[in-house]
């Protein structure tokens, strides 16, 4: 049995089953390359959701990690410690907002919020007690606690795992109209992806955010992003709304806030909407924890310099034209904003287009099936990136696989 079979057997008997992965085992990765435990290298053309924005063992991120490492990694809230002031303060900054509340995971920063608007709803705009609702939209994806696949509209996410949260109510993504046609006085928020990414990278329809950012305005909701994997560079700007030159009330933040080393999320507003908390109302454990607070600074730090959106845009010119070649029969659509793609395939077997994938050393995952995510590393190389696109359009023409070049 090679290393590989034999590993992937000890990883089913001992892993529950949640996941699929595609048969590779991996040791090591710099950049966008990884290696596995035989040796072969693989492009990383899904950078673990977006959360390896930064690519991997990114030295500048790990020399912040281990410096902190070997100082303190953990306090709890009970006190303070000298990280999570200046994390908060300057990743408030990079929001043009003014607080910050830090978590570790994107779901947990997504309860938050929807813990944030239900207090603001009861304390400032007034509902009566237990009765805020919040509008989402199809096809949304927030992570996987029970509250947030209370309003999910994918079986695989809902099924055998009610009883659900009440208090959400669900439009079709993109249509104004019916988000309009659902407000009434209990609503006290909105919470949608700009982009919604585990769906297939599905962008609004022109002027749809900006609507939303009206209809909120004008009925006192908040406006809620979950940039969670839409933000921090992916699309070529810090935020995904700002595409839309849209100001959300709330941003939710997570993957790539931890630089690709450690879990950090949170959720970023006004002073008027995260004031609400009182000590003791809410809290974590992990969140805000210096080691967390230094990576996520220095990832924040980095996006301030602009380069990184500036490379995810440049290259996302360059991604897009690559696109433009994949085999025409075995594409029906594709979508890219930024260094950030969604590719439909025409035979909805985007398993098998994965595995072909693995083959010829790049990885990627299909969203649903059917499509293909692309999200690279933002410091991936244009001729990386080139190379990878290619490897897609010869599987897509079923060309018979060749091993992955030796890189690096
Ligand atoms: C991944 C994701 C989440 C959940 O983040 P976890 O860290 O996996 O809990 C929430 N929202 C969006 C938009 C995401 O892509």
């Amino acid at each position: 049995m090679t290393a590989t079979a034999d590993e992937i057997r000890r990883a089913e008997a001992s892993t529950a089953p949640n996941y699929r992965p595609l048969p590779v085992v991996l040791h090591e990765g710099h950049g966008a390359w990884l290696t596995d435990i035989e040796g072969r290298r693989y492009l990383d053309m899904l950078s673990g959701y977006g959360a390896l924005n930064f690519g991997h063992t990114d030295p500048e991120l790990l020399a912040v990690a281990h410096e902190q490492l070997d100082r303190l990694t953990l306090t709890s809230r009970a006190f303070h410690n000298d990280r999570s002031a200046t994390f908060c303060a300057e990743l408030a900054e990079l929001a043009g907002m003014e607080m910050a509340l830090p978590m570790n995971t994107g779901a947990e920063a997504v309860e938050t919020t929807i813990k944030t608007a239900r207090k603001w709803g009861y304390q400032v705009k007034g509902v009566p007690q237990d009765r805020a609702k919040i509008i989402v939209v199809d096809g949304n994806f927030h992570g996987r606690t029970v509250t947030i696949v209370s309003f999910s509209d994918d079986p695989r996410a809902t099924a055998e795992f009610g009883p659900f949260t009440p208090g959400f109510v669900r439009v079709p993504f993109g249509d104004a109209d019916a988000l309009h046609s659902a407000i009434d006085d209990h609503t006290v928020a909105v919470l949608l992806e700009p982009i919604q990414g585990e769906r297939g990278v599905i962008l609004p329809p022109p002027g749809y955010l900006r609507t939303v950012r009206e209809l909120c305005t004008a009925h006192d909701m908040l406006m809620m992003a979950d940039e969670v994997q839409s933000g921090l560079g992916r699309t070529g700007r810090t935020f995904a709304c700002e595409h839309a030159e849209v100001v959300p009330d709330i941003y939710v933040l997570g993957k790539a806030l931890g630089g690709g080393i450690l879990p950090v999320s949170a959720v970023v507003s006004r002073r008027d909407v995260l004031g609400v908390f009182r000590p003791g109302e809410h809290g974590s454990t992990f969140g805000g924890n210096p080691l967390a607070c230094a990576v996520g600074t220095a990832v924040v730090r980095r996006l301030k310099t602009g380069e990184p959106q500036r490379r995810a845009s440049e290259l996302g010119a360059v991604l897009t034209s690559a696109l433009s070649h994949l085999p025409a029969s075995e594409v029906t659509e594709v979508r890219t904003i930024g260094l950030w793609a969604g590719v439909d395939l025409t035979t909805g077997d985007g398993r098998t287009v994965c595995e072909g994938l693995l083959k010829r050393g790049v990885l990627a995952n299909a969203a649903h099936g059917r499509t293909i995510r692309l999200s690279p590393p933002l410091v991936v190389s244009e001729d990386d990136l080139r190379w990878g696109v290619e490897q897609l359009a010869k599987v897509l023409a079923r060309q018979p696989g060749v091993a992955a070049p030796a890189r690096l």
